[in-house]
């Protein structure tokens, strides 16, 4: 079985991560822009950000034949800084035109401030205006009432519910996530939150019409295996691979692919990956020899992965 994680934030984990990744079956990633754990000060740092996101962390992906996309936006905790907010979305418009960038995300609300709607509303209306998809960052307190906030203003901006991704649902908000229409993504973080038990039962309870599972790995305690341990314990708990497999591949796909920039045919017919190759004059290699053409995946390698 093979994997997509639409949500981690692979500029936060090591190459060890990537090649652990790739070997338990994920052909592809998404990597929203999201904050650093402590605020952002400049526009500059930013720009920066998001250029790592579309260029080195892309290239660097693509060292262990995991094929990278991301998401370009204002994240909800950094749209409170105003002076900020505003330099940063006169340069939103030129990162979310490039390649390999699939949706406006993460956006949405953190402590819900009139400040977060402000932005919000304004990246909904770039996503519109740009037809592009938005990926959701729903808040950590008082998630239920946020989730239905932000579908309630994705609406009233005129983004459709089907170009929309909520993410971080949990079973308080699923329900109404999928009765308006609209993707649920769920984060499995490990031994809290949403733990891949607890999504075994969303799984059982609400079958996998579009459901989607992410780790949101990040530089906080978090498991960029979580999709693949997730699917393999949905498969022990007797799942069915279709359904597994539509909620940790196919559904990513079918939702983020909606404009093109992502494509199966990306991982299924790729250059092979090449070690050798440079960005900018640099290299993943520290001197080790480079790895030219090797599949990066196994097949069925998801049952070498060890389970707690
Ligand atoms: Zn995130």
């Amino acid at each position: 079985m093979r994997f997509i994680d639409p949500h981690i934030h692979m500029t936060a984990r090591t190459t060890d991560d990537y090649e652990r990744m790739a070997a338990a079956g994920i052909v592809a990633l998404i990597e929203p822009a999201f904050w650093l754990g402590q605020p952002r000060t400049q526009v500059g740092s930013y720009i920066d950000y998001l250029s790592n996101l579309v260029g080195w962390e892309r290239f660097r992906s693509s060292q262990f034949g995991i094929r990278h996309y991301c998401t370009i936006g204002l994240n909800s905790k950094e749209a409170n800084n105003e002076a900020l907010a505003e330099q940063v979305m006169d340069v939103l418009p030129r990162y979310l035109l490039k390649e390999g960038v699939v949706a406006v995300g993460e956006i949405g609300y953190d402590d819900q401030t009139a400040i977060e709607d402000k932005y919000y509303r304004a990246q909904l209306a770039l996503a519109k205006e740009l037809d592009m998809l938005v990926q959701v960052h729903t808040p950590h307190r008082d998630k239920k009432q946020g989730t239905t906030r932000s579908m309630d203003v994705a609406i009233e901006m005129g983004v459709k519910p089907g170009h929309v991704v909520i993410d971080h649902n949990n079973e308080e908000t699923v329900q109404e996530v999928l009765d308006r229409g609209f993707w649920a993504a769920f984060t499995i973080y490990p031994n809290t939150k949403m733990g891949n038990e607890r999504m075994v039962e969303i799984a059982r309870r609400y079958g996998s019409e579009r459901i989607i599972v992410d780790s949101s790995a990040d530089w906080g305690v978090s498991d960029p295996l979580a999709v693949p341990k997730t699917a393999r314990l949905m498969l022990d708990r007797g799942i069915a691979a279709k359904d597994v497999e539509a909620m940790c591949y196919g559904n990513a796909l079918a939702a983020f692919g909606q404009t093109g920039q992502m494509k199966e045919e990306h991982w299924t017919n790729p250059a092979p990956a090449d070690q050798r190759m440079l960005f900018e004059g640099n290299s993943v290699l520290r001197g080790q020899t480079p790895r030219v053409g090797e599949a990066p995946v196994a097949p069925g390698s998801i049952e070498n992965l060890v389970f707690k």
